[in-house]
């Protein structure tokens, strides 16, 4: 089954290598894709936000099961999913994968000391990416404007770390603008992967 839905939301039914390559063809291909790494806070969220359902409805282009309780629920539904795939397994891989292929990568959200932990990091490990934007999550300025900042910048990957929905709100509007990148809301990810 390619899809298998779980409360309203529907999950898509690959495994990590599957999500890979996928998103190495849209990478390549330069097509507007918005990833949405969902668990259960996620799918009962959507349930009372209906902006925020509609979101992962109409904008998302792939939603995966971040978490144990996503496919354990696709199992009790008989429609078992085949892998758990989180945001940080997927924004490490992509991190990889930019610093090999020297992409434009734009991080926003965080604390400012962690997002200046991360561009450190970037420098040391990652010398090889192109860091066009390293914003911190606490911001006064509305998404829209935010949007049009990233835009700007031209970049291949675009990581929101603002928590949800905000960070799928601001993503959705990139995506409903067709920027040619691939982006992705990675929650927590920023804070792990800068320690
Ligand atoms: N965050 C942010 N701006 C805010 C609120 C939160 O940048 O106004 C950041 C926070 O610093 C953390 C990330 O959002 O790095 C994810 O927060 P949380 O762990 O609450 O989200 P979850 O991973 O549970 O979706």
């Amino acid at each position: 089954m390619a899809k298998v839905n779980i409360l309203g939301v529907n999950f898509d039914n690959k495994s990590f290598t599957q999500f890979q390559n996928e998103f190495i063809g849209r990478i390549n291909a330069h097509k507007s894709t918005l990833i949405v790494t969902a668990n259960p806070e996620i799918v009962m969220a959507a349930n009372e936000n209906p902006e925020f359902m509609k979101i992962l409805t109409y904008d998302a282009d792939y939603i995966t099961a971040d978490g144990i309780g996503i496919v354990k629920a696709s199992q009790i539904l008989k429609k078992p999913i085949k892998q758990r795939v989180t945001g940080y397994d997927l924004f490490v891989w992509l991190m990889k994968l930019a610093n090999e292929r020297g992409l434009r990568v734009y991080l926003i959200g965080a604390k400012p000391d962690v997002i200046h932990a991360i561009q450190a990091k970037i420098a040391r490990d990652y010398s090889d990416i192109q860091l066009v934007g390293a914003e911190d999550g606490y911001f006064n300025e509305d998404l829209e404007l935010v949007a049009y900042q990233i835009e700007r910048t031209e970049p291949d990957l675009v990581f929101a770390a603002l928590g949800s929905p905000r960070q799928e709100q601001l993503l959705s509007i990139l995506r409903k603008n067709l920027l040619p990148a691939l982006m992705m809301g990675v929650g927590g990810s920023f804070d792990v992967f800068s320690g």
